[in-house]
């Protein structure tokens, strides 16, 4: 038994052969040819049929959308742009699918929006853009581990319920299991949900650094890949309430050691995407070229798919500080005439995703890292400057997505820690864990963060954060 996939590699390789193949019917023309898909990829595969061999009965119930087995034998295609289908011999049908429901999916095999695909999500595997970006998302959390894996990185699981909010930002979910029937009605209002793991506040993470910082101090080399999440309440393209997140953090890495596997890690990425996932980056990249097609000129994308990716990985990426960027965003033509709707007038303010995507897509038409950001607008952690103002921050902002990566050097000074947090008034004692990996034989370190599925959606052009993830978590989407 053979994958559709790995029968179509196969080729003419396997003529003659007698073959069994599963799938799901995605159309039935002319009561003679079947195309089936089993998921294994984007290709379907031509089933032959003689109608007279076979009980009409049968017949009527391969319609699309259904599932069924098919034996026979494979030969020469004449149609164009397949080398083998099989030639029918026994049909079993497992399940059968009513044309007049089908119509009503995503399952009617024709070009649906994007939207619609969304509203019926638990189907949406089934269709051939979906399911070529699940595939490119395997392909791609595969080749991360990889990469680590070969890299004397060690994977660890930082936890999920926790009581450190690492940013400050403010962006958690509580976790609570409060009962509410077990308590008297005149009491309810009292109760203060937040404070309820076992009698202590604890929240989602964000993030595990904190806790990654900890093993690294002991491992050398570590990352964490795991679910995240942020009580983002805006609806934009690029945010989830829960995604998933790499995070490497390295005992010795400084600020340019932590750039340097930032871009090396990204390129090898893409490179194994672009290395094993090609008939799906072949239609997708179809895809995108008809989206293109559709979209204002001056949205128009100057490259298709494939060169997209290509770029980034044969260009070394534009390093530039903070300081530097304030200077090109304040002197753009862009400021000048009015166009950010945060213009930029002074150094210090934090630099908004408009001013990211300008430096990006419109000054050096490249992906860029920022380093050294105002110590003012970033993390407590952060390794201060000699100048005293700046962190060792870094971002990595990409074409068409913003920002991919967020990092940097960590404050490894015991001292200028406590300083930072206390005039931030955070507790020392909630951090005394932290606190301790400074204490007992500190190093110079670093680390970032990577979210999947920003990197998701420029392997794959698609726009909507919300499309390369199995099941989105959004306002108003807490189940299908
Ligand atoms: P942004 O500025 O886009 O809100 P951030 O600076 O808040 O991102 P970090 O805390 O630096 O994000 O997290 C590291 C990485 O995780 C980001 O660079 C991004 O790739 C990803 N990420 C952050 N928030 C989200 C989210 N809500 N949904 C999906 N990915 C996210
Ligand atoms: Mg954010
Ligand atoms: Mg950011
Ligand atoms: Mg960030």
């Amino acid at each position: 038994i053979y994958s559709i996939k790995q029968l179509l590699s196969k080729g003419k390789k396997a003529l003659h052969e007698e073959v069994t193949v599963k799938g799901w019917v995605r159309s039935f023309r002319s009561n003679r040819f079947i195309s089936l898909n089993d998921g294994s990829g984007i290709n379907n595969l031509q089933i032959v049929i003689d109608f007279n061999n076979f009980d009409p009965t049968i017949l009527k119930q391969i319609t699309t959308a259904s599932s069924i087995r098919v034996e026979g034998t494979v030969t020469e295609s004449e149609g164009a742009g397949q080398e083998i289908e099989i030639i029918a011999k026994k049909i079993k049908i497992y399940g059968y699918a009513n044309p007049e429901e089908v119509q009503e999916t995503i399952l009617q095999p024709k070009r649906h929006s994007l939207e619609k695909l969304r509203e019926q999500a638990h189907l949406r595997f089934r269709t051939n853009t979906f399911a070529a970006i699940m595939r490119v998302r395997n392909a791609l959390s595969f080749a991360i581990h990889q990469y680590f894996n070969q890299n004397g990185f060690f994977y660890i699981n930082t936890p999920i319920i926790t009581g450190s909010d690492a940013e400050g930002a403010g962006e958690m979910f509580t976790v609570t299991n409060f009962d509410l029937n077990h308590l008297p009605k005149d009491n309810q209002d009292k109760v203060d949900f937040s404070q309820d793991f076992f009698g202590k506040k604890t929240n989602l993470t964000v993030s595990g650094q904190l806790e990654g910082e900890t093993a690294a101090m002991g491992l050398g080399k570590i990352y964490t890949f795991g679910p995240t999440f942020r009580a983002e309440n805006s609806n934009t393209t690029r945010h989830l309430a829960e995604f998933w997140m790499i995070e490497p953090e390295m005992a010795f890495y400084d600020l340019e050691k932590n750039i340097d596997l930032a871009e090396d890690f990204l390129k090898y990425c893409i490179q194994y995407a672009v290395d094993h996932c090609k008939d799906d980056l072949d239609f997708l990249n179809k895809r995108f070229e008809e989206e293109q097609k559709q979209k204002p000129k001056e949205e128009k994308s100057e490259q298709n798919l494939h060169e997209k990716l290509e770029f980034v990985l044969n260009n070394k990426f534009i390093r530039l500080s903070y300081t530097e960027a304030v200077e090109i965003l304040k002197k753009s033509k862009a400021n000048q005439k009015g166009k950010f709707k945060y213009p930029i007038d002074e150094w210090g303010v934090d630099l908004q995703s408009e001013h990211e995507r300008y430096l990006v897509e419109k000054h050096f038409k490249s992906p860029v890292v920022l380093f050294d950001y105002p110590a003012k607008i970033k993390a407590f952690y952060m390794r201060l400057n000699e100048d005293q103002k700046t962190v060792r921050a870094m971002d990595v902002l990409f074409p068409g997505i913003g920002e991919i990566i967020g990092g940097s050097q960590r404050e490894e000074r015991l001292e200028i820690l406590k300083q930072k947090m206390n005039s931030l008034g955070m507790d020392e004692k909630e951090l005394n864990w932290y606190l301790d990996t400074r204490k007992y034989g500190t190093v110079p370190h670093s680390g970032f963060g990577l979210g999947l599925e920003r990197l998701i959606l420029f392997v794959t052009g698609m726009s909507n954060i919300r499309d390369v993830i199995p099941f989105p978590r959004t306002p108003n989407n807490a189940d299908f």
